[in-house]
C-alpha cells in the first residue's frame, strides 16, 4: 500500500525582492515536491512545496513566487495573508536590490502579520567578482533590522537548503 504522509502543519513562505534577483531559481532549488501554478487566478500567484521533518514534526512549507509582480506595490496584500516567513531576496552583484530592501521590509510590514519571520537572502554569491554588495554591509543591515541573513546561490546551491531549514526551524519555534 501507497505510504500517506501525515502532514502536522503547513507554513506559508512568500519569496520577495527585485525581479531577476533569482527568487524563482531559489525557490525551485529547494522546493521539489509539488509545483502549483493557477493561470486562471487574477492575482496570478504560484506556490511550490517542500515537506521537512523539524522536531519530529511534519512540517510542509508552501512557497509563494511573486510570478513577475515585482514592480513596487504591485503584490497584492492577498499574497502575503497568512505568511509566516519571508524570503527577501536581492543580487549581491546588483547594488540597487539591495537598496530597494528597504522598501520590501516596508510592504510585508504593511501587509503581512507582525509576527512574520523574515529572511534577508544575498543570491548570486557565486558571482564574487562582480560582488556590489559586502557581506559586512548587508549583515550590518540585517541586524538593525531583526532579520535573519544569509548569501546563497541558486546556480551553486550553497546555502539554500540551510537558510530555508533555518527559517523553518524559527516560525516552528515560534509557532
Ligand atoms: P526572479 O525574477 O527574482 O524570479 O529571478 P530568476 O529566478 O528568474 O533569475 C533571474 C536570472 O538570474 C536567471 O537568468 C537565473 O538563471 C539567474 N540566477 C538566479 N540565481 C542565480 C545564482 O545564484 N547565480 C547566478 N549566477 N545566476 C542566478
Ligand atoms: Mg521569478
Amino acid at each position: 500500500p501507497e505510504r500517506v504522509l501525515e502532514i502536522d502543519y503547513v507554513f506559508k513562505i512568500v519569496v520577495v525582492g527585485d525581479s531577476a534577483v533569482g527568487k524563482t531559481q531559489v525557490l525551485g532549488r529547494f522546493a521539489k515536491d509539488e509545483f502549483y501554478f493557477d493561470s486562471k487566478s487574477t492575482i496570478g500567484v504560484e506556490f511550490q512545496t517542500r515537506t521537512v521533518t523539524i522536531n519530529r514534526k511534519s512540517i510542509k512549507a508552501q512557497i509563494w513566487d511573486t510570478a513577475g509582480q515585482e514592480r513596487y506595490r504591485a503584490v497584492t496584500s492577498a499574497y502575503y495573508r497568512g505568511a509566516l516567513g519571508a524570503m527577501l531576496v536581492y543580487d549581491i552583484t546588483k547594488r540597487q536590490s539591495f537598496d530597494h530592501v528597504a522598501r520590501w521590509l516596508e510592504e510585508l510590514r504593511a501587509h503581512a502579520d507582525n509576527s512574520i519571520v523574515i529572511m534577508l537572502l544575498g543570491n548570486k554569491a557565486d558571482l564574487t567578482s562582480k560582488r556590489a554588495v559586502s557581506k559586512e554591509d548587508a549583515t550590518e543591515f540585517a541586524e538593525e533590522q531583526g532579520l535573519f541573513f544569509s548569501e546563497t546561490s541558486a546556480l551553486s546551491g550553497e546555502n539554500v537548503e540551510s537558510a530555508f531549514l533555518m527559517l523553518l526551524e524559527e516560525i516552528h519555534g515560534v509557532v
